[in-house]
């Protein structure tokens, strides 16, 4: 399995490939593509490596992390998944982009609801859903136990954490989700790929996380 990251939009968000190599099927977390020169990087990669992609899954549903759904779910010919606590925010993710200056377009309504323990296969190797509220009500984290790979969204950063100050926030919730779904269950060695600037691990945040004594 291989990641590939690029770094989309005005607000700096990573948005992941994660794919087999053997098989070529891969996963899209938060397409965030905003400009022409975001939309061609993804579809030059993918075809480069001959990924198809089979599924497009969105941490949650805030502006930066979905603005691209509709390029995506045109180019991939797959709908996007979110989970239904978050179709509020998905709903106004327009309304917010105008905010900050940006045209987010048409989204497309979403058809497909994520849960926890949902399971997407990707070759031999599968990526599961946990449901981890907080920074948003719907906020979701996936991970693969094979390869030890957790995409956490904006829930955790390296040596940070989540804003609780937008709509359907909550700092206890954030905090609560962290320590439940992911310290107490995830060994140290496990990487955790966030939204937003650079890669962490589970022990790494264990031990110097200012947020989570
Ligand atoms: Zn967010």
């Amino acid at each position: 399995m291989k990641i590939k990251t690029f770094v989309v939009n005005p607000f700096q968000m990573n948005s992941y490939v994660y794919y087999c190599e053997n098989s070529g099927e891969g996963i899209v977390i938060d397409p965030g593509y905003y400009t022409k020169y975001e939309q061609d990087e993804i579809v030059d990669f993918l075809n480069e490596h001959k990924i198809r992609i089979k599924y497009i899954i969105n941490t949650h549903g805030h502006v930066d992390h979905v603005l691209g759904n509709d390029f995506a779910e045109e180019q991939f010919g797959v709908n996007s998944y979110l989970h239904a606590d978050d179709l509020f925010l998905y709903e106004r993710a327009e309304q917010q982009g105008l905010l900050y200056g940006i045209n987010v377009g048409r989204l497309p309504a979403i058809k497909n609801f994520l849960s926890e323990n949902d399971v997407f296969r990707l070759g031999g190797n599968t990526v599961k859903v946990i449901h981890t509220p907080g920074h948003s009500p719907g906020g979701v984290c996936l991970y693969d136990s094979t390869e030890k790979i957790v995409f956490c969204g904006d829930l955790v950063f390296s040596r940070s954490i989540g804003r609780t100050d937008l709509p359907g926030g909550d700092y206890d919730t954030l905090i609560g989700s962290i320590k439940k779904k992911l310290l107490n269950v995830f060994d140290d060695d496990y990487k955790l790929f966030p939204g937003h600037m650079e890669y962490t691990t589970i022990g790494r945040e264990r031990a110097d996380n200012p947020f989570l004594k």
